[in-house]
């Protein structure tokens, strides 16, 4: 039988998870706590959403943090940072995962939905992973902690790789996102500072909920996924955890996609 139990793969760490209050974040979270680390749960609005989170974290005998900010804002982030910084003396992990969606067909797509999108599903990461980095290189090195000196881990999505009609902003941030975190990986690395992303495929969660209305939605959405099934905010918790863990001392600059198969061209698997 295999032990499940958690392994306190990030005891005496301070993580924080943005846009942790929902879904995958909220998944993260948890899972991140559960191997003990301090976790702040970021959120931008519904202070009772990320509430909840923490206290399911505490009541499963973890630590966590509820902080709002709104990532796409210089001046919040910065507060959010410095506030972690005066309760914890640092921070260990950044996970950048609040993101949005505002769809519309090309020709009919606003300037504000475009601007909105890159607002806080790439402007944000950036804001984010450079207050992180500085204190990582402010900080130093705690090898009695971490291996490396600082972990970040970009939420990005399938959609950094796949086109999507209907979506532009949105595949156009994940697209960014790819290259901000290899970008940033190269830059980082002689600080000992790992950057990878994860892409998720389709986890069931709010922002989503539309494409899995009726059952025929859902069948439809199987025909992407080989593995044949939807993924859960947990699938992700786990690979989050053993991104940020030294178990991953040697991986940065990558994307790990987790999406049951949905980036291996599905629709090729009956000779095209
Ligand atoms: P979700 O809607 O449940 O969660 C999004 C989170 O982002 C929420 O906590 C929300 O409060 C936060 N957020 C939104 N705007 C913010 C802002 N301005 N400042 C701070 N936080 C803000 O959706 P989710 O599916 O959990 O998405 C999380 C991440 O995963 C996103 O980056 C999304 O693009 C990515 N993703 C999701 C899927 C999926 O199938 N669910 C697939 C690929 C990628």
């Amino acid at each position: 039988m295999t032990d499940s139990r958690p392994r306190q793969r990030l005891r005496h760490q301070i993580a924080l998870v943005t846009g942790g209050s929902s879904g995958i974040g909220a998944g993260v979270a948890k899972a991140m706590a559960a191997e003990g680390a301090v976790v702040y749960v970021n959120y931008s609005s519904g202070a009772e959403e990320a509430a909840a989170v923490v206290q399911e974290i505490e009541a499963a005998g973890g630590r966590a943090v509820a902080v709002q900010a709104d990532v796409s804002k210089e001046e919040d982030v910065q507060r959010m940072f410095r506030h972690i910084c005066e309760e914890q003396g640092t921070l260990h992990i950044l996970v950048s995962n609040s993101g949005i969606q505002q769809d519309a067909g090309f020709l009919d797509m606003t300037l504000e939905q475009w601007q909105k999108v890159i607002d806080v599903n790439l402007t944000g990461q950036f804001l984010c992973a450079r207050e992180a980095a500085r204190e990582f290189v402010r900080r130093g090195p705690q090898p009695d902690i971490s291996a490396a000196t600082g972990k970040i881990i970009c939420m990005s999505s399938v959609h950094e790789l796949i086109p999507w009609a209907g979506h532009v902003n949105y595949a156009a941030s994940k697209g960014g996102v790819m290259q901000l975190m290899k970008s940033m990986a190269q830059e980082l690395a002689p600080h000992r500072i790992r950057v990878n992303s994860i892409g998720p495929g389709a986890i069931a969660t709010p922002i989503n909920e539309d494409t899995r209305d009726t059952p025929a939605e859902e069948k439809k959405l199987l025909t992407l996924i080989p593995y044949g099934r939807i993924g859960e905010s947990a699938d992700i918790g786990k690979v989050a955890v053993w991104l940020a863990s030294d178990e991953a001392d040697y991986v940065t600059g990558t994307t790990l996609f987790v999406d049951g198969g949905m980036t291996l061209y599905p629709g090729f698997a009956d000779n095209g």
